[in-house]
């Protein structure tokens, strides 16, 4: 079971979450389920829906937040090429396990807005690129798929529409590169992988060299909520630009970790102290780590921030994944900026020289700072190093490992200097370590 709900929640994608075989398609049509296909289908057009989507304010769930219907709408329908739509369901952002949920305790709705994107760029066939550590999921999605099909949910004339769509399960083999869009095109295309060169981008050359939508669990999953009930409704459920909800992940050290469906907009504040029921230890809050491991690092004074894409960026940050991570005051701070190095550099592709020479460096650079042989001139070559990767990397890893590093050493130079003459790590004898 996820956590248990919070009195705060507001739930619109979780909602069936809890049901007695919340995955099965019984449940499921019990519960509103593919109402919205059957309405894209027979009420609308594909235009209307984009109109809905475009007025709801969804954006992308996955890190970037672009706006979902302007997206789709990228496509070029008319093109004689086949168009698919893809699922990245390689979820692998550190502090990030939400779409997981989505697919183990309500996989048809995340089929049912597939299908509705097929419905609007005029495509016939989609995948859901699962991360092959969610190997077991396969089971629970190909048995839902199953039962899709039976019911004449997916297939030819489904609902005897005369529209035809065919859906397929395919893992990776575990990378967190295959989560970057494109990387993940090549992997599904039976290649290593690795980024592509943009532009082209997927809407217009993606599966295939073919046009493609590519979003991720979480959005998909938020499309029939706004099929059934109107885009209106759900963008008021958030904040001006900001639509619907979205289920934050909240790790680290507070009372009550869990994945909560909050309005977008839910004050830090409020997510931590209300749902998460305060700091482990009625400790003091030292930062948050807001969107995933590679999204820069807030200081307390941030605890007000409101949990949406502009707010949060207002802040120097990022909303990424929706993994809010909670640092307490004898978190060592250059142990958490080691811990997070070392997962890029295991997981850089190598294939560009800033990416894979930088984050092994600095995985070495902090190391050798948290074991107590930093220099002072260290606290700046790190620094430097991390700059000197931002924005000259093939795709997104490189900045990803450089802006929580740069962030880390700006906003707590004092921690590094605290690591200084060959001292020892002032918190180890917490034992309180983030990632430890
Ligand atoms: Fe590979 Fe890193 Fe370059 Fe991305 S930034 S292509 S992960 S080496």
């Amino acid at each position: 079971m996820p956590s248990q709900p919070s009195e705060h929640e507001v739930r619109v994608l979780s909602r069936r979450f809890g049901l007695p075989n919340s995955a099965s398609i019984d449940t499921y049509l019990a519960n509103d389920g593919y109402r919205a296909l059957e309405k894209a289908l027979k009420e609308m057009t594909p235009d209307s829906i984009l109109e809905e989507l475009k007025v709801s304010n969804l954006r992308g769930r996955g890190g970037a937040g672009f706006p979902t219907g302007m997206k789709w709408s990228f496509v070029p329908r008319q093109s004689p090429k086949p168009k698919y739509i893809v699922c990245n369901a390689d979820e692998s952002e550190p502090g990030t396990c939400k779409d997981r949920l989505l697919m183990e305790y309500d996989p048809h709705q995340l089929i049912e807005g597939i299908l509705i994107a097929g419905i609007v760029v005029g495509s016939h066939q989609g995948y859901i690129y699962v991360r092959g550590e969610y190997r077991y999921l396969i089971d629970i999605l190909d048995r839902a798929l199953e039962e899709a099909y039976a019911r004449g949910y997916l297939g030819k004339n489904i609902l005897g529409s005369g529209f035809d769509f065919d859906l397929y399960t395919h893992t990776g083999a575990g990378a967190y590169e295959c989560g970057e869009e494109s990387a993940l095109l090549e992997s599904l295309e039976g290649k290593r992988g690795i980024p592509r060169i943009r532009p082209p981008f997927p809407a217009v050359a993606g599966l295939y060299a073919s046009p493609t939508v590519l979003n991720n669990v979480e959005t998909f999953s938020s499309v029939p909520p706004i099929i059934v009930n109107g885009g209106k409704w759900y963008a008021e459920l958030g904040t001006p630009r900001n639509g619907g909800t979205r289920l934050f992940v909240l790790s680290g050290h507070v009372k009550r970790p869990g994945v909560y469906e909050l309005p977008m907009g839910t004050p830090l504040r409020k997510l931590i102290y209300d749902v998460g029921g305060g700091i482990i230890g009625d400790k003091k809050l030292k930062a948050v780590i807001p969107g995933g491991s590679s999204t820069p690092v807030l200081t307390a004074d941030a605890i007000d921030t409101p949990l949406d894409f502009d707010s949060v960026a207002k802040a120097g940050s990022m909303l990424g994944s929706g993994a809010v991570i909670v640092m307490h005051e004898d978190t060592c701070i250059v142990r958490a900026a080691l811990r997070i190095m070392q997962f890029y550099a295991h997981e850089s592709c190598g294939w560009c020289i800033p990416c894979r020479e930088g984050t092994n460096w600095l995985k070495k650079t902090l190391t050798r700072f948290h074991s107590g042989g930093g220099r002072e001139e260290d606290i700046g070559l790190i620094e430097d190093l991390a700059k000197n990767m931002l924005g000259r990397t093939f795709c997104p890893l490189g900045d990803a490992a450089a802006m929580p590093t740069i962030a880390f050493v700006q906003k707590f130079r004092n921690e590094f200097e605290m690591h200084l003459a060959g001292q020892p790590c002032p918190f180890e004898k917490h034992g309180q370590l983030v990632g430890a």
